[in-house]
């Protein structure tokens, strides 16, 4: 779907666009559809009392199971998995080279539920764009396109807020509100592909809420995007970022998972990590860095430390000092990503500290990268999203058609 499908719409005064080709987008313009409790008229109707299956909760193998439960071949499902994702079908109807007749089985009794475009915002200051996505329950949650030179990457989420409540975190002041499904997380990346003009290289789990909290439903949402009739990304092109969850780290080492593994680090002292990062006081610094070598040994796979730098927080030259007495034993790179101010209680370093940290920790002897926030003017940056559901702020530019 280019932008140029998208149709604009007026909801009080506030601009949003949806995608035209979309029958079952509910008119936006009607506000009684905007009442909370409303948007149910939506959800899928019964069938004789029965709630339809929705099939983009399926991994593959769930999908052929419940095809071969029809009494249906098991090339069927894998036909309806490739128009899901690949071909992005939105509607039984649109499954060509499915009989009419399975068709209108699969009407009745099952749904291919999907997020919803609220509105899309871009950064004035790159080519960003955050898409602001509803469930089907109403709740909505943020994915960014982050288009670089040599690659496009999408910034997905996992939980509707999270329950980690870090300090420096705008989605953490949500708390959780819940889980998505493995079905809403790869929603996200069909409703980015839409509307991107060069395919996505890059996928992170770095948006809204900590992947590790919803282990399952993001392990098997990598494994539907990396499968060839979905959209084959590599293995090594999807990250999962935590911010320290000890066992879920040592779960993901012995289960030898191949998608990249990122861990949250931000402070090298655990008084300073306690009140940045609350689960620090379940999992200390030891406790993780344990687990991180627990990892590296066991899959031989390097781990990568992000590490968000905060003007008079963790910023200092004995810091980065410590973060490399912290990380030399461990196989990894670090990660330094100048704080992307979004309210008054941290702030992103001058441009000198941040050269003097850096060029201390580069006597590190581990790879050393720098992400300058892509974003961050639209409160894009990954671990700092904040839902705009309610009001679209100073920087959000909606894009016009
Ligand atoms: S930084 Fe990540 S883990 Fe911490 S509150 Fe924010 S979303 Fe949750």
């Amino acid at each position: 779907m280019a932008t140029s499908s998208l149709r604009l719409l007026t909801v009080f005064g506030e601009k949003r666009y949806t995608p035209m080709f979309d029958k079952n987008t509910p008119d936006l313009a009607d506000p009684a559809l905007l009442v909370p409790g409303h948007l149910n008229l939506y959800s899928c109707p019964m069938e004789s009392g029965t709630e339809r299956t929705p099939l983009r909760d399926f991994s593959l193998e769930e999908l052929v199971a419940y095809f071969t439960s029809l009494g249906e071949k098991p090339f069927r499902a894998r036909q309806v998995f490739q128009w899901m994702w690949q071909k992005g079908a939105t509607e039984f109807s649109q499954m060509t080279n499915i009989s009419r007749s399975l068709i209108q089985r699969l009407e009745t009794i099952a749904t291919l539920d999907r997020t919803e475009v609220v509105f899309i915002s871009q950064s004035p200051a790159s080519e960003t764009r955050k898409l602001l996505l509803r469930l089907q329950d109403g709740k909505t949650v943020e994915t960014v396109l982050i288009p670089e030179e040599s690659r496009v990457t999408v910034c997905l989420s996992s939980q509707v807020g999270c329950g980690l409540d870090c300090d420096f975190c705008a989605t953490g002041k949500m708390g959780l509100l819940r889980n998505l499904t493995a079905g809403e997380i790869t929603d996200q990346l069909r409703q980015v592909m839409a509307i991107s003009s060069r395919p996505v290289t890059n996928i992170v789990f770095m948006g809204m809420g900590e992947p590790f909290h919803n282990y399952s439903a993001v392990l098997k949402a990598a494994d539907m995007m990396h499968d060839e009739l979905a959209y084959g990304t590599g293995a090594r092109r999807i990250t999962i970022s935590t911010s320290g969850l000890v066992p879920q780290i040592k779960q993901f080492a012995e289960e030898n998972r191949r998608y990249k593994l990122a861990v949250s680090l931000n402070a090298t002292v655990d008084e300073q990590r306690n009140v940045l990062m609350p689960i620090n006081k379940k999992w200390n610094i030891s406790a993780l860095m344990d687990a991180c070598k627990y990892y590296t040994e066991k899959t031989h796979n390097m781990l990568t430390f992000e590490y968000v730098l905060m003007a008079g927080i963790n910023d200092t030259l004995q810091d980065a000092r410590r973060l490399i007495q912290i990380a030399r034993p461990v196989f990894c790179k670090v990660n330094v990503i100048p704080y992307n101010d979004i309210n008054g209680t941290y702030r992103r370093p001058a441009d000198e500290k941040i050269e003097a940290f850096l060029q201390e920790l580069s006597k590190g002897n581990f790879p050393l990268t720098v992400r300058w926030s892509r974003g961050g003017d639209i409160d894009a940056a990954c671990g700092q999203l904040a839902t705009q559901t309610k009001k679209m702020q100073p920087g959000f530019n909606p894009i016009e058609t």
